[in-house]
């Protein structure tokens, strides 16, 4: 037989569901609910402060771990919002994107066979993720109206084998913001049983009602075990970027720092000079972000609820889980969102994607974001209720 010339590894994890249905929405030409980024225009300040920075001829490599200005106001943002005292030189990593951020982080910390702890439904980058690391998944589902976790099942998730738990808060794709008393209790679990904990951030920014947004790593003895990533791309409506961060302890940090050299040597440097700038003056422009997505978030619940979807109303984040039960369609999940894309013309993520497979678990729902501008979102709704 001829070889295959190809890692067993690829074969493990398939192509992006995600980014599947935004190829299918372009063909059919559907209106893009499916890939969470932002149809409209990013800020002019981050804009300006780009071509300002490329007209300043910062157009060679930055320093590998993130050009000085940047990870000093991601400190000192730190700092301001969450109490954490980092130093800059030793402690953050400017990445190209949360994605590889994600990737270094497990690659760094993760042994061939290590169990890492993930709450689904969950972003379905955490799969390839491990694949690629080596590590071994082990899911606790979160359940019921408010996708809470069952802290006995938490529990039993973790064993002398646990390297890492993933905590995705404000979360995609539930729109779950974890509470102070549930971290404590994932806290509780990983000092009990020495594990890190790695978080993604990247909606820190996107909240709503009285939801608060707690950093794992500024809980009583977390900082020390605890791997932090957020970045750009969500909040200042840049995707196309790649620029996200590593926020963690110095003997964690040199090794995350080691695996992102050799990945990619680092982010665009016209670009992390544009986001410093972004950081520095923002304090006043994230209640504005979550006024504009407040607003996005009624439109689409509002049209989804009327058109015959359940919906749990998200906390945080910029995504719906809809179930369609009610909706009196034969087929499973995949079946209904190419339905919506090719008949509807409006684009979402089939739930499963977003738990582990052949659990059967999210066929009963697809995902819609509402990271739209309003004109798409009212079209689509105009679609959806026209079904
Ligand atoms: N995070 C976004 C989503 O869930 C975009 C994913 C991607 O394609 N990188 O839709």
């Amino acid at each position: 037989m001829p070889r295959a010339h190809v890692a067993r590894r690829t074969s493990v994890f398939s192509e992006s569901v995600i980014r599947e249905m935004t190829r299918l929405a372009m063909l059919h030409g559907a209106m893009n609910l499916a890939q969470g980024y932002p149809d409209f225009p990013a800020p002019a300040f981050i804009k300006q402060a780009a071509v300002d920075a490329i007209n300043a001829d910062i157009n060679q490599y930055a320093i590998t771990w993130g050009s000085p200005r940047l990870r000093r106001a991601i400190a000192d943002k730190a700092r301001r919002f969450y109490g954490l005292d980092l130093d800059p030189d030793r402690e953050v990593t400017v990445t190209c994107g949360a994605t590889e951020a994600m990737m270094c982080a497990m690659l760094a910390v993760v042994e061939e066979g290590d169990e890492v702890i993930v709450f689904e439904p969950f972003y379905e980058n955490y799969v390839p993720d491990a694949a690629m690391s080596g590590a071994k998944l082990v899911f606790v589902t979160l359940r019921g109206e408010g996708f809470s976790f069952d802290p006995d099942e938490l529990r039993r998730a973790f064993s002398p084998r646990t390297r890492a738990i993933i905590v995705n808060t404000p979360n995609n794709p539930s729109g779950k913001v974890f509470t102070r008393t549930e971290l404590q209790q994932i806290a509780d679990l990983c000092q009990e049983f020495d594990t890190l904990c790695i978080t993604d951030e990247i909606y820190e920014h996107i909240l709503y009602d009285h939801h608060e947004h707690v950093p794992m790593a500024t809980l009583p003895g977390m900082y020390e075990r605890t791997i932090t990533i957020s970045g750009l791309s969500k909040t200042f409506s840049v995707t196309g970027w790649r620029l996200g961060y590593l926020i963690a302890p110095p003997r964690l940090s040199d090794a995350l720092r080691k695996v992102h050299d050799f990945l990619t040597v680092g982010a665009p440097a016209p670009l992390q000079e544009a986001a410093a700038v972004a950081i520095e003056q923002a304090d006043s422009y994230y209640p504005e972000l979550r006024t504009m997505y407040a607003d996005k978030r009624a439109i689409l619940l509002d049209a989804l609820r009327r058109a015959g979807f359940a919906c749990h109303q998200p906390e945080g984040a910029y995504y719906i889980m809809a179930d369609f039960s009610a909706l009196g369609f034969d087929g499973d999940d995949t079946a209904f969102a190419h339905h919506l894309i090719r008949d509807i013309g409006v684009a979402p993520v089939p739930g499963s994607s977003f738990y582990r497979p052949g659990s059967g678990a999210g066929s009963r729902m697809i995902r819609f974001t509402f990271s739209k501008s309003e004109e798409t979102l009212r079209e689509a709704a105009r679609r959806l209720l026209s079904r």
